[in-house]
């Protein structure tokens, strides 16, 4: 499709790896790239540059530019997820990244059964991104088990004001509860602050910016 966009994709890419590098992290670190706002051709760029999914947060936008069709690239949700959006995103969603309290567990048992899922840890207790809190973040992964989902990992969002630093205490302590309850992934690290979630043991950074520029503001493109 577009190859300006393919090569850009292909570059930025290999920027993120050497930022990843630099900051001490290896291969072994994922890059989820965030296709929010961006048309598929974002998808498709980041799939042909070697990624195998992507990340996608308004539930509207997943159904009207991924929906009836199989892609060959997984779709990881990770917005803020409404109980009533999970119907329309079971067939196209294949990781849910902000899994937060116990009814969002009760509806992707019943509509997704053995969904592959992350806790969301709002690990400073900041209000507005969603989020369990830290404490209550063992209780909720056990809730989920016992409701046939598959916990994954755990995920997280630095806070948005007082630079990279500012994340540093929220991931160690997101970090700290993942080793103690020994899961397989750790999803923390954006474009601003992706070296301190290297630095601080992520296993998945989700970039957006980084690999496709600024986004146009949220539905303009697909609604
Ligand atoms: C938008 C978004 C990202 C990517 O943000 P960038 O700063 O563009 O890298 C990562 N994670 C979540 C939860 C997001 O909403």
């Amino acid at each position: 499709m577009s190859a300006p966009l393919d090569a850009l994709v292909v570059e930025r890419l290999q920027q993120v790896r050497e930022r990843i590098t630099r900051a001490g992290g290896g291969a072994d670190v994922a890059v989820l790239p965030v296709t929010k706002t961006f048309g598929v051709e974002a998808c498709w760029a980041a799939h042909r540059a070697g990624l195998t999914a992507v990340g996608e947060n308004y539930a509207q936008e997943v159904v009207a530019k991924l929906g009836g069709a199989p892609w060959p690239f997984a779709v990881h949700f990770i917005g803020q997820l409404q109980t009533n959006k999970v119907r329309m995103l079971a067939p196209i969603v294949s990781v849910y990244e902000t899994v937060d309290r116990p009814s969002l567990v009760r509806e992707l048992a019943t509509r997704v059964p053995g969904a592959r899922v992350l806790v969301q840890v709002s690990a400073m207790g900041e209000s507005g991104k969603g989020g369990c809190p830290l404490l209550d973040v063992p209780a909720l992964v056990d809730t989920a088990r016992a409701a046939g989902l598959d916990v994954l990992g755990l995920m997280t969002v630095g806070p948005t004001d007082g630079g990279p630093e500012a994340a540093r205490p929220g991931f160690r302590a997101t970090r700290a509860l993942w080793e103690r309850l020994q899961l397989a992934v750790l999803s923390m690290g954006m474009t601003d602050d992706l070296e301190v979630a290297v630095q601080e043991g992520t296993t998945q950074v989700r970039v957006g910016s980084a690999l496709f520029g600024p986004r146009p503001p949220a539905g303009t493109l697909v609604r």
